[in-house]
């Protein structure tokens, strides 16, 4: 159906990308979902049609969105549409969106070509991926510049997204996006601040602290000898490349140099003597 009301051109680039996005994430919801569904079947069967089967998902979304109507389910949350949008650009996009990634995944992952044999074919597919790869690049910084067409597929189409509606202002929650901003600044903390504290050294501190036990700080001079009954007193087990620091115990090699990664010093677990990474020799 045409729209009468002439549909304003501006569309803002982050809801192009959201578009993209969330046009990825309804694909993934599909294909999470037929993998749920064939879990239980015996395994190999269903992993060798995947390629198929990611095509075939990707024709169901592509058939009642862009062959019947001129918008991509994301798109259509967004109120977008393409302009200048026909039947062959459909079947293009179609294709152009399938296509490379089902050979990627059929003919070089699959090693479907042997590679020994056809070394010349491989390079070739690498370079093609390649060119693509600078390509996607190159049309990115071209969408930050001009804000049409994220996606090679639509320059080489020549379509870009518009508004369906008028250009309406998008609503953002300041609520919603202090609250993702509080979730991500935490999640940061987490995965970058918590890895670099070192735990260990500041429990060896405060156990110190706590029981003032064998602080003997001189530097024992003592051969220990490995037999058939000798354990590592951290892991119990046979010590494997055994290291010995100043007591009469052996330990493995990265057993000692984990704890003495963590901290110079540190009480043997079995009878308590301080230990110091200089005193650190192979048997
Ligand atoms: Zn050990
Ligand atoms: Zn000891």
């Amino acid at each position: 159906m045409k729209r009468t009301m002439p549909a304003s051109p501006y569309v803002s680039r982050i809801n192009q990308i959201d578009a993209t996005q969330l046009d990825h994430e309804i694909y993934e919801i599909f294909r999470t979902q037929s993998k749920q569904i064939t879990k239980n079947i015996q395994p190999g069967i269903i992993d060798k049609w995947q390629p198929e089967l990611d095509v075939s998902i990707k024709f169901l979304i592509w058939y009642y969105s862009l062959r019947k109507g001129d918008a991509t389910f994301g798109q259509q949350l967004l109120n977008l549409k393409y302009d200048r949008f026909n039947e062959r650009k459909a079947f293009f996009h179609f294709l152009l969106a399938t296509l490379p990634k089902y050979i990627q995944e059929r003919i070089i992952d699959s090693q479907y070509i042997v590679i020994s044999q056809n070394n010349k074919l491989k390079i070739y597919f690498e370079w093609t991926a390649n060119i693509i790869r600078i390509l996607e690049l190159m049309n990115l910084i071209l969408f930050l510049h001009r804000g049409s067409q994220p996606n090679l597929i639509e320059r080489l189409l020549r379509i870009s997204s518009q508004s369906a509606i008028t250009n309406r202002l998008r609503n953002i929650g300041y609520s919603y996006m202090t609250r993702e901003l509080l979730w991500h600044g935490l999640i940061e903390l987490f995965t970058i601040g918590l890895p670099m504290v070192n735990f260990y050294y500041i429990k060896q501190k405060l156990n110190q602290l706590w029981s003032r036990r064998n602080v003997s700080g001189k530097i024992v001079n003592i051969q220990p000898t490995l037999n058939l009954s000798t354990n590592c007193p951290h892991c119990h087990q046979r010590p494997i490349l055994p290291r010995y620091a100043g007591c009469q115990h052996i330990f493995c090699y990265y057993c000692l140099q984990a704890y003495f990664t963590a901290t110079d010093t540190f009480p043997c677990p079995e009878c308590g003597t301080n230990l110091y990474s200089s005193n650190m020799r192979s048997l």
